[in-house]
């Protein structure tokens, strides 16, 4: 059943208690519950569904998104979107569906002692959950005026670009995925194994947030959890204490960290090397209507520049829905500069370059810590090697809006500058690539818990993401990964929670 932390009573052992319900988290839940174990799911967010999301921003970001859509890393330096929900991030995600590339697995095997899979034990399980969730490519002719240009703009400079697929079923292309699909067409969590776990018979509590994992013996016993109020962000005062035999925690990026970290169960790379595909954008003013809020708000990706050579940090490049709350935040002008460029909102495109950080050797990522109030920020001043990479992403961005025939482009600094003609590029050349002077985002939150398989180096065992000294605790989700990965997430984590899940249920049922 799905309920919420109120109705809860916490008098029930549980085979296994999974903490957090996104992408890495559902799966598990599903595939254990199936198997015949008693589930239960703790989820900080509130339970909301197509009937909740009205596609206004000022009503999902508060409630769809960690700290109401405002989170950044300590500097101020980079805006990160997460998601807070039954479902998690994959409720306000935009469908992109990439498995992991083979260069990632490879670099991860040689470079952070990740031996315990491989692409061939990964396959059948994307096959699995692609099936699922009804992942297809998306046709040239369906991509909107926003994607097209970039597509269009690579094309024109003989660039790779292609389609990409898309986790959807009978998609309005109302272009609003970001702020929950009001008509089930985005196939999420939420809509997928979530309820697939709850009809097996799993229990999923919304507004339940794990304070603290409490151990003995080298064991994890229980989960101490604040029920959440109806304002979604308000503990209660009421506790709750959840005890199980076996703990997976899904609670994402810089939350399943943090949970270890209010729990002492720290340790020297608990929280490190968290990464963020740093984002930059362009925005490019053109003749024709482009409404960058409306369509399929990503199908259309280029991977020409995520190889760039030794000591160089790669880059991809894609599209971003761009609805009026966004555009006004992504906009650093003021007053009427500011209105100008609202105003041609829907003669605008925007298109981003993603840095892949955390391959290069001296990249270490982000650090995540816990404030006195026990809620997390995240420590990561982007160095040298992302900027010189955003820069050039920036660079590729402009050529490639201008060569499918932008009147204008702009970048995000601040104030911002204006290019009509590759000859406006050289302005890049003393511009400010650093911290505050341009913006700078991220949707993609990875690492914290790094897979591999020596202790000394990693939090979780690769072959079973068992942490590598508390025997029962398994972490299932995107703050595994020991870098980025060069392709948008999701099904990455749905990928590896399938097979270890598998894993699971055949060492679990006879142990
Ligand atoms: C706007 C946006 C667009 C995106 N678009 C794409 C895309 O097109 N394609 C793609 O591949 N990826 C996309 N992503 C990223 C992708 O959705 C995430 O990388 C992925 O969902 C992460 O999965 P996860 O299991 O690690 O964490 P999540 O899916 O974030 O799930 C973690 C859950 O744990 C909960 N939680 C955290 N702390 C606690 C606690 N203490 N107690 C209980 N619960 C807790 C959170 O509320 C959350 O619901 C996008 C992200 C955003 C924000
Ligand atoms: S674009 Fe498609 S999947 Fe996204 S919100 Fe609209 S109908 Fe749903």
């Amino acid at each position: 059943m799905f309920t919420s932390g109120s109705e809860l009573k916490g008098d029930k052992h549980y085979d296994v208690c999974v903490i957090g319900s996104g992408a890495g988290g559902a799966i598990v839940a599903h595939e254990l519950t199936k198997a015949g174990f008693q589930v239960i799911v703790l989820e900080e967010g509130g339970h909301y569904t197509h009937k909740d999301f009205k596609m206004r921003e000022d009503q999902a970001f508060p409630t769809l998104y960690q700290e109401s859509g405002s989170r950044t890393t300590k500097d101020l330096g980079v805006s990160i979107l997460q998601g807070r929900a039954v479902g998690g991030t994959t409720v306000v995600n935009w469908t992109t569906s990439f498995r992991t590339p083979d260069s990632t697995l490879d670099h991860w095997k040689k470079k952070h002692a990740v031996g315990g899979f491989s692409v061939t034990d990964l396959n059948p399980h994307w096959d699995a959950v692609e099936q699922r969730l009804s992942i297809a490519q998306i046709d040239l002719l369906e991509t909107n005026r926003n994607n097209r240009t970039l597509y269009d703009g690579c094309k024109a400079l003989g660039l790779e670009v292609s389609t990409l697929r898309r986790n959807v079923k009978n998609c309005l292309k109302s272009g609003y995925c970001g702020l929950g699909c009001p008509v089930d067409a985005k196939q999420s969590m939420l809509v997928t194994y979530l309820p697939d776990a709850v009809a097996a018979g799993a229990t999923v509590v919304s507004r339940c947030r794990v304070d603290k994992l409490v151990t003995e013996a080298g064991k994890v016993v229980a989960a101490e959890c604040s029920l959440i109020g109806d304002d979604n962000y308000s503990a209660t005062g009421r506790n709750l204490t959840i005890r199980a035999d076996r703990f997976v925690l899904s609670a994402g990026a810089i939350g399943s960290p943090t949970i270890l970290m209010r729990s002492g169960l720290s340790g020297p790379l608990v929280g490190r090397r968290t990464f963020l595909h740093p984002v930059i954008g362009s925005s490019a003013h053109w003749a024709e209507p482009i409404n960058p809020f409306y369509g399929a708000p990503q199908s259309v990706a280029s991977h020409a520049f995520a190889h760039r050579g030794e000591g160089k940090v790669g880059l991809f490049l894609e599209a971003a829905p761009l609805q009026p709350m966004l555009a006004a935040l992504a906009t650093s002008n003021f007053g009427e500069a500011h209105a100008q460029m609202m105003a041609a909102l829907p003669h605008t495109s925007a298109h981003i370059a993603l840095a892949i950080d955390g391959f290069t050797d001296g990249e270490t990522g982000g650090t995540v810590e816990v404030r006195e109030s026990g809620a997390p920020i995240l420590d990561y001043p982007l160095p040298p090697v992302i900027w010189e990479a955003l820069k050039e992403g920036l660079r590729q961005l402009i050529k490639i809006d201008l060569a499918a025939g932008a009147k204008e482009v702009f970048s995000s600094h601040d104030p911002m500058l204006s290019f009509k003609s590759e000859k406006d590029l050289a302005q890049l050349d003393n511009a400010a690539f650093e911290t505050g002077r341009v913006a700078v985002f991220s949707a993609h939150v990875m690492g914290g818990c790094k897979m591999g398989d020596e202790a000394a180096s990693s939090v979780v065992r690769s072959n079973d993401l068992r942490h590598h000294t508390l025997t029962n605790l398994h972490v299932v989700d995107g703050s595994v990964f020991p870098t980025s990965l060069g392709v948008n997430p999701q099904l990455s984590i749905y990928g590896l929670s399938h097979l270890m899940s598998a894993r699971f249920v055949g060492e679990w049922k006879h142990g």
